[in-house]
């Protein structure tokens, strides 16, 4: 994963004529924490975990990214989104640097106890580099709002009352409205500006979805409002699709209650991996990374491709992409609704002055549709994809900043 995020790194410094010192300046993880988190679990044996914190980049303000509790997190996969991070929080111009971490667990063997004592065990080991203007972790896979209001409180314990050194907080325990939404809200406006681009709206389009977690079932049911026919939707466990349109309402009633849209009872069963070739005019990876890939790019039926989840496109899937005439809006671009609203949240911890959810999605909608332009020019002057446009925006932010903060002083007479 982290040569990949490379790849797309090089393909935008080479458009800028970067050297290769700023290059290797740019990559490098400012700082990258490992901890070993000894607890006990409920049956009194000791549980061991790895805890992970990489900072990426801080050159344009506090670093910020999400906490991932599964068993494949590591150093490599928190460095490779770390980066992805700081590239993101520059292309919607939140005053962050990028950072991700996360546990080596298995939430889904442990007890809301034992999540809660290894969460402080780590917060404990973590808490001199974390902080409202240092480093504010955000919820990712298998951690919520929950999980966020333990950190609050056990960071709290060592400084104060910190209500900013997360966010995705609980909406009674310092937390924004609209986070929960922000993400598929983010998603479906910068496919509104592309759409709007080609002279369309979303009642002329069909979509299909991969993943109807947090992001996919917001996006779907928002755009699904504004005249989208979701025509397919593939989970973990299956797909149902309905070229007439799945009623989205009800497959998000049937999907909370259920924890799939396996067995939705308004559309047919397919296998859940076909959803990513299906017709449809528009396809949302919503789930997992790396899932278009050299072997299925070429069957993918859709003209644009929006990267709700992080990272779904390998390198080779994007030059066949490219090759076909086929749109992808990055991963940086489309799924930065999030972090947006994070920072949102964020300012409001720190004035002690709450915003309301118009005002949210307000100040949301005009950052995507900033992003998205600054990103669509971009691509125009240099004649690029969008993905490498955000890639150059993102650098060309970061690194003005660092040199001008002359962050890296043996290079400072390197420019951009
Ligand atoms: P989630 O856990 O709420 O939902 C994940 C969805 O993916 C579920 O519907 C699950 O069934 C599906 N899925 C899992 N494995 C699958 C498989 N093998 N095949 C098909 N579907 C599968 O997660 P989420 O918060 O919606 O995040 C989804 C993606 O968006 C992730 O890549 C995440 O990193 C990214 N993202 C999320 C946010 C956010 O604010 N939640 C922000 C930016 C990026």
């Amino acid at each position: 994963m982290l040569e990949e995020s490379h790849v797309y790194f090089h393909n935008a410094a080479d458009v800028l004529g970067i050297s290769a010192k700023l290059r290797e300046i740019l990559l490098a993880p400012f700082r990258v924490v490992k901890v070993a988190l000894v607890t006990e679990g409920d049956d009194g044996k000791l549980q061991h975990h790895q805890g992970y914190r990489v900072q990426h980049n801080r050159a344009r303000g506090p670093m910020k990214g999400g906490l991932r509790y599964h068993p494949t997190v590591d150093e490599d996969e928190a460095t490779a989104l770390a980066n992805l991070m700081t590239w993101k929080t520059a292309v919607v111009n939140v005053p962050y640097g990028g950072a991700k971490g996360g546990i080596n667990c298995d939430p889904t063997q442990l007890s809301e106890r034992e999540l809660d004592t290894i969460t402080r065990a780590f917060v404990g080991q973590i808490q001199n580099v974390i902080g409202p203007t240092l480093d504010i972790p955000a919820p990712d896979v298998n951690t919520n709002a929950k999980v966020m209001g333990w950190i609050m409180d056990e960071y709290s314990k060592f400084a104060g009352f910190s209500p900013g050194v997360v966010t995705g907080k609980p909406i009674h325990l310092f937390g924004s409205e609209g986070r929960e939404e922000a993400t598929g809200r983010g998603v479906m406006i910068v496919l509104q500006e592309a759409l709007a681009e080609q002279k369309k709206t979303l009642a002329d389009i069909t979509v299909a979805f991969q993943g109807f977690g947090n992001v996919g079932s917001f996006a779907a049911q928002l755009m699904a409002a504004e005249g989208a026919k979701v025509v397919a939707v593939g989970d973990h466990l299956g797909g149902v699709a309905n070229a007439d349109g799945l009623d989205v309402e009800a497959l998000v009633l049937w999907a909370r209650q259920h924890r799939t849209v396996k067995g939705f009872p308004g559309g047919d069963a397919f296998d859940s991996q076909d959803v990513l070739t299906w017709q449809a005019d528009v396809l949302i990876p919503a789930a997992l990374g790396d899932v278009l890939t050299k072997d299925n790019a070429n069957d993918v039926r859709a003209k644009i491709i929006v990267e709700a989840a992080n990272a779904p496109t390998t390198p080779e899937a994007d030059a066949i992409f490219k090759q076909r005439g086929i749109l992808v809006i990055p991963d940086i671009l489309a799924n930065a609704g999030g972090v947006t609203v994070s920072y949102f949240e964020w300012a409001q911890n720190i004035q002690q002055f709450r915003w309301e959810l118009d005002r949210i999605r307000t100040e949301l909608t005009q950052y995507m549709r900033k992003a998205y332009h600054s990103v669509a020019e971009m691509a125009q002057k240099h004649d690029v994809d969008l993905r490498t446009a955000a890639f150059v925006l993102a650098i060309q932010r970061v690194g003005q900043a660092a040199l001008s903060r002359r962050c890296y002083t043996e290079v400072n007479h390197l420019s951009l």
